[in-house]
């Protein structure tokens, strides 16, 4: 079955325990075109909307791309521990809230989690992220290819994209405590490497033992 963007559509085939995928990339890497392509394609896949200070750009909706809030909310979320992970990114501030995520595991979801490196070490400290994350990293095929895409989407003015390639040289280092890593060399490429990590992990006889159990006893 072909859904609206013309993807075969994997309805129901994850299922079992939730999983957290948790997505870093530098900015022109082609992290949300990836995340945005698998939540489409398995059915119980959810993005978990963060919190920022940042303003909206345009054609961003609030409590869709992110939930945009002020920086006195911002502080008053942290100083009442109400997020598992935040970090500054740019000048602003981010971070994933905690009874959001338990919201969507709990309702059987698998969770996209798309952060920066700080907030995805945070997370790997976890205890949730110990039990059900995975950490993939995607990577431009060059740091030439990353500034030209950064470049092409025009939102950025040329200083902000000289401080972004800076960050992403940065950034790339952390790649080396990730469980994987893609190179978008091209996205339909690298969406099927990032759909079988996906489909993998959801495979993994630990994390399906529980389903044989129920079906066969043993
Ligand atoms: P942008 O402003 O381009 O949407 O995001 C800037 C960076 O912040 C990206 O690397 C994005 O992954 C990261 N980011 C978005 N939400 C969160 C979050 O909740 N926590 C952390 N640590 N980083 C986030």
């Amino acid at each position: 079955m072909l859904n609206e963007k013309g993807h075969n559509r994997l309805v129901h085939t994850l299922g079992g325990e939730s999983l957290l995928f948790i997505v870093s990339a530098p900015s022109g890497a082609g992290k949300t075109t990836l995340c945005k392509m698998a939540e489409n394609m398995f059915s119980g896949m959810r993005h978990s909307v963060s919190y920022t200070t940042r303003p909206p750009m345009d054609g961003e909706a609030n409590g869709a791309d992110y939930n945009f809030v002020s920086p006195d909310k911002f502080d008053n979320m942290l100083k009442k521990g109400e997020f598992l992970e935040w970090a500054e990114v740019y000048g602003y501030r981010y971070g994933t809230s905690v009874k959001d995520l338990n919201s969507l595991v709990a309702n059987g979801n698998d969770v996209i989690l798309d952060i920066d490196v700080q907030g995805a070490k945070k997370v790997k400290e976890s205890a949730i992220g110990k039990e059900r994350g995975v950490f993939i990293f995607i990577l431009p095929p060059s740091i030439e290819v990353c500034e030209e895409r950064l470049k092409d989407r025009g939102k950025d003015d040329g200083e902000t994209i000289r401080k972004r390639v800076e960050g992403a040289k940065q950034e790339i280092k952390e790649s080396a405590w990730y469980d994987y890593i893609i190179i978008n060399e091209n996205i339909g490429a690298a969406f099927e490497k990032f759909k079988s990590v996906i489909i993998a992990e959801k495979t993994r006889r630990e994390r399906v033992k529980d389903k044989v159990k129920k079906l066969f006893g043993i």
